[in-house]
């Protein structure tokens, strides 16, 4: 069965999805969304071969061929601009996440939703929604056998506002911590920000043992470090 985080990966697609989900390995995604809507159809990239034979696979076991096209490339160059109405970009980095998008940025700004699972850095993600017009419209934080992920939902085409404060400052938190997870502060939310706490605490120590003191990095930690504790306060 499919893994809770793409579950609710799943939960965010809408009846008659045609999505993209890039990095799709397996496509266990898009061939659970199309055997649960008959009417959902999907593009599966890949950069690599090897996937993209697993993602055939799973597809042809499926007799999902009509419906789920696996095509090889790196990042957005599989699709048209306006080609689907969906874009998910799945278990990756943050960094690489925002490098996909932006390396072909008109093609994700042509997507009227865009769903991303940063394993790391999601305020890499929330920044590059945040300048490009994109509103952060929902976020989910979940702990999978220990591993801690995070979903995030955002919407070109929509009346909503934006979930960030005017204050610059309020801002630079609610882009680390998630605007909305902030609100919820959820059980898995606590322990991830409890653990990164222990991780810079732990990083700015071993610079200052080494005796390699980058001020300003040392600094910004200092900030964030306030940030999340007196969140979890
Ligand atoms: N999306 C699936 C998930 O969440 O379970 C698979 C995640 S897997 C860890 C990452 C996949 O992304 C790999 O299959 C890798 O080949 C693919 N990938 C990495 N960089 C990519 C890129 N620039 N374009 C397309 N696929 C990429």
């Amino acid at each position: 069965t499919l893994s809770n985080r793409l579950k609710i990966v799943a939960e965010y697609l809408p009846q008659g999805a045609h999505f993209a989900d890039i990095g799709s390995d397996h496509a266990y995604l898009p061939a659970y969304v199309c055997q649960r809507d008959k009417t959902a159809s999907a593009i599966a990239g890949e950069v690599n071969q090897g996937p993209l034979d697993s993602a055939k696979k799973t597809i042809r076991f499926h007799q999902l061929e009509e419906r789920i096209d696996a095509r090889l490339g790196d990042g957005l160059s599989v699709i048209n601009e306006g080609e689907v109405k969906q874009i998910v970009i799945a278990g990756m980095g943050g960094g690489l996440i925002t490098s996909i998008l932006e390396n072909h940025a008109p093609i994700a700004k042509s997507a009227e939703r865009i769903i991303a699972q940063p394993n790391v850095d999601a305020r890499a993600v929330r920044r590059w929604f945040d300048q490009n017009d994109f509103i952060l419209r929902a976020e989910e934080i979940v702990d999978e056998q220990g591993h801690i992920y995070e979903v995030l939902v955002a919407d070109r085409y929509t009346e909503a506002s934006s979930p960030y404060s005017d204050n610059e400052l309020k801002k630079g938190r609610q882009l680390l911590l998630g605007p909305y997870l902030m609100k919820e502060k959820n059980a898995a939310f606590i322990k991830k920000w409890s653990q990164e706490i222990m991780n810079i605490e732990r990083i700015i120590l071993q610079m200052q043992q080494a005796k390699q003191i980058n001020h300003e990095k040392i600094a910004d930690f200092q900030t964030e470090l306030y940030w999340m504790k007196e969140e979890l306060d």
